[in-house]
């Protein structure tokens, strides 16, 4: 299972191009109070700054590494594009991604009008260089300037009883949303029966097929059950959880662990150049299914993990960040 280290020059190479800079210098949003430049805001800061649990944990991987090997190597390199991201107040990686937005909201809140708000961040973000544009149409194979068009952004919206307003963002990579993957059992060519070691066994043979691509170390966010779509969409929202959060439910806590144990074990390794760290963290939800589905979702995150939340106040100024 273990892949041969790749020399360093290749490292080098590969990783450089993940993360080249963009050509436009971009720096903080004035913050004006008002839902569009708070939206702003996230935006920039969402593209270049990781949030700290997640430095936590590749600073933790750097560590456990052995010394002057290739996934040391490709580690450090992912260190200092994250410090030198900020400092410039750069985009982490050339690909900003598919922007998704989950909104917690109360009663009476203006759906149309936050998403019309967001739109607007979006275009200004992506003409500030925050955000590459990096929406195709996917007949005609033109890119849209404005970062606009049907399905990008996507708005998740969710009522709650809190009377805050709580928007996260995610910038989610071509490259690792590529490697994600949706079983469904009983699955034949690993022998995957509809029962949790079925679903322990697929959400290894994802990471086995993915082999670092999706420029590992990732994160994994998994949903047991559901349909086609709500599987995919809820694993996907595993991803707004902490790090280092621990999941209520004891078994799916104790299938989480021994996920990253396990795949960490396979020396896959950062980029997949071999190593310790094939996997940063793993988070596990389920669903009800119907007796005759058995959906396992898995979608993979970067190590360019790219997602923020705030609390928008009375005035529309941010009153909290979230991580
Ligand atoms: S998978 Fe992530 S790190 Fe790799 S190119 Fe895409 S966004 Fe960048």
């Amino acid at each position: 299972m273990a892949k041969k280290s790749r020399p360093k020059a290749a490292a080098k190479k590969i990783i450089k191009k993940k993360v080249a800079s963009p050509k436009k210098k971009t720096s903080p949003a004035k913050a004006s109070g008002d839902v569009f430049s708070s939206l702003l805001e996230l935006l920039r800061r969402t593209s270049a700054e990781l949030p700290d649990d997640i430095q936590k944990v590749i600073l933790e991987a750097l560590s456990r590494e052995e010394k002057n090997t290739t996934a040391e190597y490709a580690l450090k390199i992912i260190q200092d594009n994250i410090a030198l991201a900020k400092k410039k107040s750069q985009p982490l990686c050339q690909d900003t991604g598919t922007v998704l937005f989950f909104i917690s909201h109360p009663a009476n809140f203006d759906q149309i009008k936050f998403a019309d708000t967001a739109r607007k961040a979006i275009v200004k973000a992506t003409e500030l260089g925050y955000l590459r544009q990096n929406s195709v149409n996917s007949v005609t194979g033109k890119s849209e300037p404005s970062n606009l068009g049907p399905g990008h952004p996507t708005f998740h919206f969710h009522q709650h009883k809190s009377a805050n307003v709580e928007v996260r963002v995610m910038l989610k990579g071509g490259g690792c949303e590529n490697v994600g993957i949706q079983y469904s059992l009983p699955y034949g060519p690993i022998e995957a029966g509809r029962d949790m070691a079925g679903v322990r066994k697929v959400i290894l043979d994802g990471v086995v097929k993915a082999q670092g691509q999706g420029c590992g170390p990732g994160v994994l966010g998994i949903c047991i059950g559901g349909d086609r779509s709500s599987g995919y969409l809820e694993s996907k929202e595993q991803l707004l959880r902490k790090l280092d959060d621990t999941n209520p439910d004891k078994a799916l806590h104790e299938l989480e662990t021994d996920i990253v144990a396990s795949c960490n074990r396979l020396m896959i390794g950062p980029m997949g150049f071999g190593g310790k760290t094939t996997l940063l963290g793993c988070k596990i939800c389920s669903q009800q299914r119907v007796p005759a589905s058995f959906f396992v979702s898995i979608s993979y995150m970067c190590w360019a993990y790219r997602r923020q939340g705030i609390v928008l106040g009375k005035n529309g100024a941010i009153s909290k960040w979230l991580y």
